[in-house]
């Protein structure tokens, strides 16, 4: 049964610079990278941004003692697509062998990507030279028209409308046809023809949704990127049943986001801004696209028994009100309102007592004192913990 299933990872979701910000923690800061695992058991990896290196940390767990088979396919070579390949650990291992594909370059004339990873770990912009790079590797050259085949799975590439060129790819599976088109710009006729024949009846359809409709038209009109708007046309154009939107502006934070996925799902049915750390999967029984984000267990939790009321919206659009109780929290930090002056930078410990439906509950939790400021009251001080543990 499992067989049948395709998963799609998404590793980095960012365009064009990696954001540490933590208005941009939810969706994620990391630049492109997408990892498919195949019904037949194929690794392909889309794209080589920063997400890349946070693949490779998990890499032993999925593989086991077992060399994977792994085929990478780079869109195209600018920063954000290339920068985590130096950091990617199972490059340094010789049991790992990939199989990767790019386009050549204009600019860069034959064996491009080989050149781009030569160059980036050339003096003085890198430690270490490329003789410690022990996996084998191959390289294959794509053109715009290519279709080749990865295992059981037909992968065709397009030029897509970005600057120096970019190649779409549509990797059809036994479990549903998965379609990456990220960096593209509407407004070229030939080229939008192609983007429309890659998603054709695409099962997820992940495209470039890095500005707003009106930066499209004005002060962005040229970068090579496109909007929530242009990718509902195209997913409706193209009968595309799951629409997941991509390369996220740097400068646009959580709240931007959610504001872009809401007005994308005013006008489609099926839409999803794509977030570190989710997983799509395809062929399923049921639903044909399922979306899910694995549970974290980075953030620090306490089990609680707050009462609650609930508003919210069902999976099929309807609104619904329901009390309940929240049991677990996860917490950041907390402002504390004390007569005496901890230390800036020294730990406090923090017992906070509840009334839940079950007596008087306790919490106990590490706070690190960030910053101290007047209180309101007079003698009072406002202290900013973040909590530790
Ligand atoms: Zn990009
Ligand atoms: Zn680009």
């Amino acid at each position: 049964m499992n067989e049948a299933v395709a998963k799609l990872s998404f590793w980095g979701v960012r365009g064009s610079t990696p954001t540490v910000d933590p208005g941009t923690w939810r969706y994620g800061g990391n630049t492109p990278c997408l990892e498919l695992l195949t019904p037949d058991g194929i690794q392909i990896i889309l794209d080589c941004g920063t997400g890349l290196r946070m693949l490779g940390s998990r890499w032993a767990a999925p593989h086991g003692e077992k060399a994977p088979e792994t085929h990478i396919l780079v869109t195209h070579y600018h920063w954000d697509h290339i920068q985590g390949i130096p950091f990617f650990a199972p490059l340094y291992d010789e049991k790992n062998h990939f199989h990767f594909y790019s386009f050549r370059s204009k600019y860069l004339g034959r064996d491009s990507l080989k050149q781009v990873f030569e160059t980036q770990m050339a003096l003085p912009y890198f430690p270490v030279n490329m003789s410690s790079m022990n996996a084998q590797r191959k390289f294959q050259e794509v053109d715009g028209g290519d279709s080749f085949h990865v295992g059981k799975n037909k992968v065709t590439a397009r030029w897509l409308n970005h600057p120096q060129g970019c190649l779409g790819f549509r990797i059809e599976t036994t479990a549903g046809i998965v379609v990456y088109a990220t960096d593209n710009e509407p407004g070229d006729a030939k080229l939008e023809k192609n983007l429309r024949e890659l998603a054709t009846g695409a099962d997820v359809f992940i495209n470039d949704a890095q500005f707003t409709p009106e930066q499209l038209t004005t002060t962005k009109k040229g970068w090579g990127h496109s909007s929530w708007k242009e990718g509902v046309k195209m997913a409706r154009e193209a009968g595309a049943a799951t629409l997941a939107l991509f390369h996220h502006d740097p400068d646009s934070a959580d709240r931007a986001v959610d504001t872009i996925l809401r007005q994308a799902r005013d006008e489609f049915d099926s839409v999803f801004a794509a977030s570190e750390g989710m997983v799509i999967t395809l062929g399923a029984a049921g639903d044909r696209v399922q979306a899910h984000m694995p549970g974290t267990r980075t953030a620090l939790r306490r089990e609680a028994q707050f009462r609650a009321h609930i508003c919210g919206v069902t999976e099929g659009g309807k609104p619904f009100e329901e009390d309940t109780v929240v049991c677990d929290l996860s917490l950041q930090g907390a402002l504390i309102s004390l007569q005496h002056l901890p230390r800036l930078q020294s730990e406090l410990q923090v017992t906070m007592e509840t009334p839940g439906p079950d007596g008087l509950q306790t919490m106990r939790l590490r706070g690190y004192v960030v910053r101290i400021d007047a209180g309101t009251e007079k003698g009072q001080s406002a202290v900013g913990v973040v909590f530790t543990d």
